[in-house]
């Protein structure tokens, strides 16, 4: 990654990017990277995307990177974001969904198209793995991959100033970030229904919460809250199986694992880790 000499009075956000809780997405299809549909709905995410950097911009920020977070993470069109922003696109990533917070140079975090976790109501509601998983939760909370996240970023020092994906996605992030703004793009109905506003209305809105959000971003000093437990509940008994070969990670009922550390550093990559392998683990048809 480049690395800008630059002085303590830039302004500099990162944006997380995900596609489930984008404009105009309600189904699988849609975030499926190849499909006609996901080809139309990268457009709308695109969009959720740049109307972010753009209001970042209006408000003070200096840089804006963009960092894909989405199965592939090759997403978002890089041709149609404004020429002031950059973009990490692509995978092998040390934070994976929050690639470039580590640097001690980020004032601000947005998760874009964020969604609900596992097991809870929102649209497309999954973490990481799009079903197997069932649960999770850190300290006995439930958590989203926004609240895994949120706990990683602080230990940066990182505040999360901006979250939007769907209504549910917005309540969720009222847990780990109750001071970030937020904007529902659509409205869950199931968790393949939605109604949706258009890709106008939802960057305007977008770019005006981007703005204003600015007033949040400011390094925070670094938050040590750990140590964090994360237990993950599997559909099928056999993925708890197969993730205790990663070190730490004990079964500790017939679909669940836990495992603990001391950061939410270690947390995350142990976590990618687990799902890494229990993936590689499913079947087709059986699971
Ligand atoms: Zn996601």
């Amino acid at each position: 990654m480049r690395r800008n000499p630059r002085t303590v009075l830039l302004m500099k956000i990162l944006i997380s990017a995900d596609m489930e809780g984008a404009t105009g997405v309600t189904w699988p299809a849609d975030v499926l990277p190849g499909t006609p549909q996901w080809e139309r709905c990268r457009t709308m995410f695109t969009s959720d995307v740049n109307a972010a950097a753009l209001g970042f911009l209006d408000g003070g920020a200096d840089e804006v990177l963009i960092n894909e977070a989405h199965w592939t993470m090759r997403n978002l069109l890089l041709e149609q974001l404004d020429e002031r922003v950059e973009m990490l696109t692509g995978r092998h990533k040390a934070l994976s969904m929050v690639e470039g917070v580590q640097h001690g140079d980020v004032d601000g975090i947005a998760f874009i198209g964020y969604h609900a976790g596992a097991g809870m109501e929102g649209v497309l509601a999954h973490t990481y793995l799009a079903n197997q998983i069932t649960g999770v939760w850190v300290n006995d909370v439930r958590a989203s991959e926004g609240l895994l996240n949120a706990h990683v970023v602080a230990e940066y020092g990182v505040p999360v100033v901006l979250v939007t994906g769907d209504d549910h996605a917005c309540d969720d992030a009222l847990g780990y970030a109750p001071e970030a703004r937020k904007v529902a793009v659509k409205d869950h109905v199931s968790r393949y229904a939605a109604v949706c506003r258009t890709p106008a209305r939802t960057a305007a809105d977008i770019r005006a919460a981007a703005k204003d959000a600015m007033t949040l971003a400011g390094r925070h000093a670094p938050v040590q809250a750990g140590p964090f437990t994360v237990e993950v509940e599997f559909d099928a008994e056999h993925l708890a199986m197969a993730s205790t070969v990663v070190p730490g990670v004990a079964r500790i009922a017939e679909r669940r694992i836990a495992y603990t550390h001391e950061t939410m550093y270690e947390g995350i990559r142990t976590f990618k880790a687990v799902t890494t392998i229990a993936s590689a683990a499913v079947e087709e048809q059986y699971g």
